[in-house]
C-alpha cells in the first residue's frame, strides 16, 4: 500500500479512534459509538513500488543519509499535516532491539522531540506515537519504522486512560512483570486480551515524554530487551501493534496522565495468529488462550537483549 511514505496506518488499527481530525470527514455510528475517518484519498495509494525501498537512504523519502528521520506522511489519514512517519535506522534489515540501546535512544527522543513539535501547535490537542510491525498487521514496507499522528482533540482510548489510577504499574504482581530497566517497567496486564500483551511505564508517575524526568536513556533500554524477548518467543519476528498512550498537549494539567507503552503481539503460538473472532466482536468479551502469568513467565525466561 505505500510508496511513497507511507503505508499502515488507519487500514489496521483497531477501529477505536480517528478522532480529531480537522478537516477531515469524520463519522460517528450511532449504533456502536464507533468514529470512523472516511478517506477515500488512502484507497488510491500505490502499492510498494518496484524500484525500491522509499525509506532506505536515496530512496522518495529519504534522500541523504540519516540515523533516524521523520518527515510528512505523503498519504495521510488525517489532513492539516497531522500525520508523520518516522524512520528507526538507515539499514533495512534492522530489528528494534537489534538497534542496541544506543540506536533506540535515538529513536526514543525523536519521539518526544515530534511529540514537542506537533504538541505544540494550536490545532493538536494529542499526538499518538505508534507503530505496526510485519506484514501480518498491514505493514507493507519492512524498513523499520513507526508513526505519528496528531490529533485535534483526545481520542476516546487515551481519554480512559487519563482516569487517575487505571495504570498502576507500582502494583503489578511479580508474577506479572516481564523486565525492568532503568524507571521503567514491562509487564503483561492482568486482564490482558491478547496473547504476551505488554505494557511499558515507569514504576513513578511520568506524565509524557518531553517532561524532563521522562528517562529516555530507559525506555531505550526495556524497549530493547522486550522486544527482543517476543522475537525469541517463537524464533521469528513477532508481528505486533505498538503505542504509547501521554499527557494530551491541550494546555489542561491532567493529573492522571501516565506515559505507557503498549504493545499487542499478534501470535498465540508459532505461525499461529491469534484472531478476533465474532463472539468477541459480537459480545464485546474477548477470550485470551495464553494465561496472562504464564506469559510473563515464559518471556522472563528468555535472554532479552542476546549476544
Ligand atoms: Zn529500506
Amino acid at each position: 500500500m505505500a510508496d511513497a511514505g507511507i503505508d499502515e496506518g488507519t487500514d489496521d488499527t483497531p477501529a477505536d479512534p480517528a478522532v480529531g481530525t480537522g478537516s477531515a470527514d469524520l463519522r460517528v455510528d450511532h449504533l456502536t459509538g464507533a468514529t470512523t475517518v472516511v478517506v477515500g484519498s488512502r484507497q488510491g495509494r500505490p502499492n510498494l513500488p518496484a524500484s525500491g525501498c522509499p525509506f532506505c537512504v536515496g530512496g522518495l523519502e529519504a534522500p541523504e543519509p540519516y540515523e533516524v528521520r521523520s518527515f510528512p506522511n505523503r498519504w495521510p489519514a488525517l489532513g492539516d499535516e497531522r500525520c508523520e512517519v518516522v524512520l528507526y535506522t538507515p539499514d533495512h534489515d534492522q530489528t528494534f532491539w537489534g538497534l542496541g540501546p544506543d540506536g533506540a535512544e535515538r529513536v526514543v527522543r525523536l519521539w518526544a522531540d515530534r511529540t514537542r513539535m506537533l504538541g505544540a501547535r494550536d490545532d493538536v490537542d494529542y499526538v499518538l506515537v505508534f507503530e505496526n510491525r510485519g506484514p501480518e498487521v498491514g505493514a507493507t514496507i519492512a524498513h523499520p519504522h513507526g508513526q505519528i499522528y496528531a490529533y485535534d482533540r483526545i481520542p476516546p482510548v487515551p481519554l480512559r486512560s487519563l482516569v487517575d489510577g487505571v495504570l498502576r504499574p507500582d502494583s503489578v504482581p511479580d508474577d506479572l512483570v516481564v523486565a525492568r530497566r532503568g524507571d521503567w517497567l514491562a509487564w503483561v496486564p492482568e486482564a490482558a486480551t491478547w496473547p504476551y500483551e505488554i505494557r511499558i511505564a515507569p514504576v513513578a508517575p511520568v506524565g509524557a515524554l518531553t517532561d524532563p524526568d521522562c528517562d529516555l536513556c530507559g525506555l531505550a533500554e526495556v524497549l530493547v530487551d522486550v522486544l527482543a524477548r517476543l522475537d525469541q518467543r517463537f524464533d521469528a519476528p513477532m508481528p505486533y501493534m505498538l503505542w504509547i498512550h501521554q499527557r494530551p498537549t491541550d494546555g489542561g494539567d491532567w493529573p492522571g496522565a501516565r506515559v505507557c507503552v503498549f504493545i499487542t503481539p499478534l501470535l498465540r503460538a508459532a505461525g499461529t495468529p491469534r484472531f478476533v473472532a465474532a463472539a468477541e466482536l459480537g459480545a464485546g468479551i474477548f477470550f485470551n488462550p495464553v494465561v496472562p502469568s504464564v506469559a510473563a513467565a515464559e518471556l522472563r525466561a528468555l535472554r532479552g537483549v542476546p549476544t
